[in-house]
């Protein structure tokens, strides 16, 4: 047990074979209290219930800044702090460059990079009360290989954006204990790119994978559930790739 008595927000975790799901689910086998948080609230209390009895799901939309005021407000008041928040929240849209118009932008930008910011900051009073924390965000392998995988140059850039984000946090809140660092997962098989990518163009991503395998969710929470714990305390503003070497550094 990792985490036993840690309470963890974990955000866009409603999804049924997403990543927040198999992060919500590692981390409860390993003893943590979980506040799903997703935008719709009968997803987010059935998640909630599919991993265990203590488990909360909460409907907030991270792109709004008083939502998440509000949701982290009412998971203080329920569980008594925070200790874990993982920044999974996301949508990606496989737009070519001149396609993507200015409300794409917006969006993806609003829910990836800002929600990434707005649950971080209201989750940070709490942890700062606790005098440690543990804040992981999501960014991908779009933000270092620049795209090409699946998402357009929107994905990218707010994929990007969380990387000198939780870098930057990690240097301001590492005086309170609270550590940032990032997972930047490779193509991983969720509902994101449900509909939208073609087996030809799977084989291609596969050919170009030394480990020869598309990532699973379950490989993703593993290294979330390295940074959540005490393994990781000496490890701030850094960046874990899951991606079976697609991209070596
Ligand atoms: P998914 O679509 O299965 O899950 C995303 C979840 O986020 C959903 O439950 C959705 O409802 C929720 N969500 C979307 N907008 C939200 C908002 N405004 N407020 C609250 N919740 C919101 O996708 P996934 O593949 O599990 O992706 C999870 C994260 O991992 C995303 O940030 C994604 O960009 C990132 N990622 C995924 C891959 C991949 O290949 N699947 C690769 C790299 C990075």
């Amino acid at each position: 047990m990792l985490l036993e008595r840690k309470i963890a927000v974990i955000t866009g975790a409603a999804s049924e074979r997403g990543i927040g799901k198999a992060v919500a689910a590692l981390f409860a086998r390993h003893g943590a209290k979980v506040a799903i948080v997703d935008l719709d609230l009968e997803s987010s209390r059935g998640a909630a219930a599919d991993i265990g009895d203590e488990h909360i799901g909460y409907s907030c939309d991270v792109a709004d800044h008083s939502q998440c005021a509000e949701t982290v407000h009412q998971i203080v008041e329920s569980f008594g702090g925070i200790d874990i928040l993982v920044n999974v929240a996301g949508v990606t849209q496989p737009l070519k460059a001149l396609e993507i118009g200015p409300d794409d932008f917006d969006r993806v930008t609003a829910v990836n990079l800002k929600g990434t910011f707005n649950m971080s900051q209201a989750a940070i009073p709490s942890m700062q009360d606790r005098g440690m924390g543990s804040i992981i965000c999501i960014s991908s392998v779009s933000a270092q290989r620049g795209g090409g995988i699946f998402g357009g140059a929107h994905y990218s850039a707010s994929k990007a954006g969380v990387l000198g984000l939780a870098r930057a946090l990690a240097r301001e809140l590492a005086q309170w204990r609270i550590r940032v660092n990032c997972v930047a997962p490779g193509l991983i098989q969720t509902d994101i790119t449900k509909g939208k990518m073609t087996d030809e163009l799977k084989k291609h991503i596969i050919s170009g994978i030394p480990l020869g395998r598309l990532g699973i969710p379950l490989d993703v929470a593993k290294a979330c559930l390295f940074l959540a714990s005490e393994l990781s305390e000496y490890i701030t503003g850094t960046v874990i790739n899951v991606n079976g070497g697609m991209q070596i550094q």
